[in-house]
């Protein structure tokens, strides 16, 4: 097996070598710890006949790792620099193609169709540029892409908002956007030491499941998303206050007052302690009574 690119010692030979100088702009922050790579690839649980989406290969220190177990793999990556080092790194992979592309500007589905006719199924990893992540994540779970397991290692405070449950601090339109389209695990929070150079704040590797289907049925997606970012729009104000500053000045207080009470939803609550069910409930109510998008 070819010598681990995530090592102290060989990924300041590559830097080196090159010339290269990070860009905070784009969130390039390596790591140099083989066996945290190994295990995302393990969580995404990546088989011999699998095709593996990677966003931001770097220096190819998780691509590498991925390689090893997947059929093919697709690596996004935005900085040009990186491409004559990447073909270098990854000589020794001749499955693994390099897209010099913003992955934001990426058709995911129709890139897939291309490249990935033989494989079995679809994962997705990363080590995400922290600038981005809910923007990347975001687009990948609408374009639709059909991935089995998407494992990304991102800010903990991030990590920890895309997994939680009602009534907590990290609770928000971004936990019930994702939990929308995939079931989220923490699997493990990651100290800062494991890159270079180290990032301000820990990391956490995050597990996402693709549902077949969303966990609620409701009358229109988007507005169901809108109500939800509006329900939390000022944290501490109650339901009925957040849904008035979304609804305009043609309905009252005690107009949505009415829309919840048929509902069965107390307007002094907290868009917090909504649990993703009666957020669809609520949508669905505002959606018939306003009668718009
Ligand atoms: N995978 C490498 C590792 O784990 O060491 C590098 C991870 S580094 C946190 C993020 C990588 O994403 C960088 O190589 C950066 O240039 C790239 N990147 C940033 N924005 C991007 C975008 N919009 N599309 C594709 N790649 C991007």
């Amino acid at each position: 097996m070819n010598k681990d690119i995530a090592t102290p010692l060989r990924t300041k030979a590559i830097l080196n070598q090159y010339g290269f100088s990070f860009k905070k702009s784009l969130g390039q922050n390596f790591v140099i710890d083989a066996q945290l790579l190994e295990n995302i690839v393990e969580t995404a649980d990546v088989r011999e006949q699998d095709g593996v989406i990677e966003v931001g290969p770097g220096i190819g220190a998780l691509t590498e790792q991925v390689a090893r177990k997947a059929k093919k793999v697709l690596a996004f990556e935005i900085d040009q620099r990186l491409i004559p080092v990447l073909k270098d790194t990854l000589q020794p992979y001749p499955h693994v193609s390099v897209i010099n592309q913003d992955v934001l500007k990426a058709d995911l589905p129709a890139i897939i169709q291309e490249h990935f006719t033989q494989v079995e199924r679809v994962h997705i990893v990363a080590n995400l540029p922290y600038y981005i992540t809910t923007p990347i994540l975001m687009h990948i779970l609408q374009s639709g892409v059909p991935y089995t397991n998407l494992v990304v290692m991102v800010q903990k405070e991030v990590a920890d908002r895309l997994a939680a449950v009602p009534g907590t601090k990290s609770y928000g339109s971004l936990s019930i956007a994702v939990q929308y389209f995939a079931q989220a695990k923490v699997v493990k929070t990651v100290p800062k030491s494991v890159f270079i150079p180290q990032p301000h704040v820990e990391s956490a590797i995050i597990k996402l499941e693709r549902r077949e289907q969303p966990p609620v049925v409701v009358r229109s997606e988007s507005y169901f998303f809108k109500v939800v970012k509006a329900s939390f729009a000022q944290r501490r104000k109650t339901l009925v206050n957040n849904l008035q500053s979304f609804l305009g000045q043609s309905y009252s207080k005690s107009d949505i007052q009415d829309m919840l009470d048929a509902v069965h939803i107390d307007g002094k609550r907290r868009g917090e302690s909504l649990t993703m069910d009666e957020f669809a409930t609520l949508s669905d109510a505002l959606y018939q009574h306003t009668g718009s998008e």
